[in-house]
């Protein structure tokens, strides 16, 4: 029986047994160092005090950023349903179940930061496959603030603190929303009640990119996932998570932790949007746009299988802190697709955890695949599994070493670049793409009158925080919501101008 990898890593429970070094060697005291008589100097050779003090000073590794604050669980995904006419991925055929592990996160916020602050969720799943670790790193939005890689340094710049008073700064995030109109879209989606879910278990996760699925045949059609809370969907309004903010920073990982404590297992049903291959130039959004969705009356849910939640960690620094979550993690039957920021994703997330945890991070327990290992990367800082002796460190080699197979190698999803030149560019416009259109059709379509009063009202309360002599700034602000729907934006002009104002400018 393959062991599950929320069990891989944790040492045996001795009771009773004595003190140690790392290194095995029984310590002769728990509290006291040596001196040199009663009031002497400490001698540099008390090893273990040195190393209590040594090993304390490293107990931290560089904290994510984004996506400090979070925290996740392990668990079970089983596909239900048969999707094999679109793709071959071991783990989505019918009756699979794959042990994964999920982390749940907040975006801006520093590893300390409350829970319950105003920002999208990560929602990062790592399956366990037999087939190699599949990363699905999403969010609990279907769409994001920007299109394009390049932006994303500057995007995370202005949602952090501000480099001289140290502090977060709404006048500063305004400036970069509104002269980046691509954001409206997700403005609109964070500003609005699902901008703070209750618990991460009520609240729904998207692989928010598009995918390709290939199936047996080598049939591709493009793919958007969409994990549907079975808890139903809730959140808390500002004034809730604001209270809760001062009255427990942890208020979602404790929900997380105590419900799985008490058997009570959050589950997603994972749906897929499907999507011909042939259908995405003639759509009406460009499908690999990251901040737009594809309409589900035209590409209705079709539901894949179910995940459960059901271990806790045993050690969050170990299991969770050090996981390492990346979209380049993915199997056989699942491709990727020219959307931006998926390919400077597939850059990006490996290189942090390279930074963050080292170069041998995927040899971490929790983030080494079930599948066998047998790559020619060598050493590094932590290596701690290497390949037998007898194997060369070097291809192409005489000793039988391994040797790719182009038969069992997979598709990473191949797509038409209509054209060969190399040039810079933002993604193409189709008939109906505008910055705004999709937040106008939330505004007036999906939200009923009570969300849109409180969408408003969260977003006056925002931009109230900005100096009232930002007036250029207020007005773009205002011309950015004018641009979703003129009551909204009226709306949005009368709740700040009745509003307390704040003193955040561009410059402090
Ligand atoms: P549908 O009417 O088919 O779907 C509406 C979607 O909006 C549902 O997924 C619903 O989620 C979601 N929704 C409901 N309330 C909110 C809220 N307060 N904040 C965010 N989402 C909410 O319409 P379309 O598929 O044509 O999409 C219309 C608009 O809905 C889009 O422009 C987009 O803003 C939003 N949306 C679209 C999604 C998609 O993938 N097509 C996904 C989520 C939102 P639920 O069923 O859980 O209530």
């Amino acid at each position: 029986m393959t062991i599950h990898p929320a069990d891989r890593g944790v040492r045996d429970f001795q009771p009773n047994s004595h003190t140690t070094t790392d290194s095995g060697q029984p310590v002769p005291h728990d509290e006291f160092s040596a001196q040199v008589g009663p009031q002497g100097p400490q001698p540099i050779h008390d090893f273990h005090l040195i190393e209590k003090l040594a090993h304390f000073n490293r107990e931290n590794v560089p904290e994510r950023l984004p996506h400090a604050k979070g925290s996740g669980a392990f668990g079970e995904f089983e596909t239900t349903e048969d999707i094999s006419d679109i793709t071959c991925a071991g783990l989505f055929q019918k009756g699979v179940k794959t042990p994964m592990l999920a982390r749940f996160s907040t975006v801006a916020g520093e590893k300390g930061s409350p829970d319950t602050w105003r920002d999208p969720r990560g929602f990062a799943l790592k399956f366990y496959t037999e087939e190699g670790n599949y990363d699905m790193v999403g969010n609990n939005t279907p769409i994001f603030f920007i299109r394009d890689a390049m932006k994303f340094p500057d995007f995370i710049h202005s949602q952090r603190r501000k480099n001289a008073s140290g502090l977060r700064n709404h006048a500063m995030q305004w400036d970069f929303w509104t002269l980046s109109p691509e954001s409206t879209h997700q403005v609109t989606w964070l500003m609005g009640d699902r901008g703070i879910p209750k618990t991460w278990r009520h609240m729904d996760g998207f692989g928010s990119h598009t995918y390709q699925f290939i199936n047996a045949a080598g049939v591709r059609h493009w793919v958007k996932f969409h994990f549907k809370t079975n808890q139903g969907i809730d959140f808390l309004t500002q004034a809730e998570a604001d209270k809760l903010a001062g009255e427990n920073a942890d208020y979602h990982r404790q929900d997380l932790f105590e419900s799985i404590k008490n058997g009570d297992f959050p589950s997603w049903d994972l749906h897929v949007q499907v999507m011909p291959v042939d259908e995405a130039d003639g759509y009406k959004y460009n499908p690999f746009d990251l901040t737009k969705t594809w309409s589900q009356k035209d590409y209705p849910l079709r539901k894949v299988g179910t995940m459960t939640l059901n271990r806790n960690p045993q050690n969050h620094h170990a299991q969770i802190e050090q996981a390492a979550f990346a979209p380049t993690n993915i199997v056989k039957g699942i491709g990727f697709s020219p959307d931006k920021m998926l390919l400077g994703r597939v850059f990006a997330y490996p290189d942090i955890q390279r930074y963050r945890i080292g170069a041998n991070y995927q040899q971490v327990p929790v983030n080494r695949p079930l599948s066998p290992v047998n790559s020619y990367s060598k050493e590094g800082a932590m290596q701690y599994e290497y390949p037998h002796p007898a194997q060369a460190e070097y291809h192409p080699n005489s000793l039988g070493g391994p040797t790719a197979d182009a038969s069992k190698a997979f598709d990473i999803g191949a797509w038409d670049t209509k054209g060969s030149d190399i040039h810079r560019g933002d993604v193409s416009p189709h008939a109906e793409d505008t910055d705004s259109v999709q937040a106008s059709i939330l505004y007036r379509e999906v939200l009923d009158d009570a969300a849109r009063e409180r969408l408003a009202a969260n977003i006056a309360g925002h931009v109230s925080a900005i100096d009232p002599s930002e007036t250029e700034l207020l007005d773009r602000v205002y011309a950015y919501w004018a641009a979703v729907d003129q009551g909204l934006c009226e709306a949005v002009k009368a709740g700040v101008e009745a509003s307390p104002r704040g003193n955040h400018t561009l410059q402090e």
